[in-house]
């Protein structure tokens, strides 16, 4: 549609509600049979989710 792919994703953590843009405030951790996943920086939670 528009050109919008360049603009930096808002992540969300689902425990405490954490919010911010994707990049260096938050914490990536390798899970085995995964892969790389994001880690909330305040509580340690992987459940995060893209915001839009
Ligand atoms: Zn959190």
């Amino acid at each position: 549609m528009s050109t919008s792919s360049t603009e930096p994703a808002t992540l969300v953590c689902h425990a405490c509600r954490f919010s911010a843009p994707a990049g260096d405030e938050w914490d990536t951790i390798e899970v085995t049979g995964v892969g790389t996943m994001t880690r909330c920086p305040e509580c340690g939670s992987t459940r995060v989710e893209h915001k839009r």
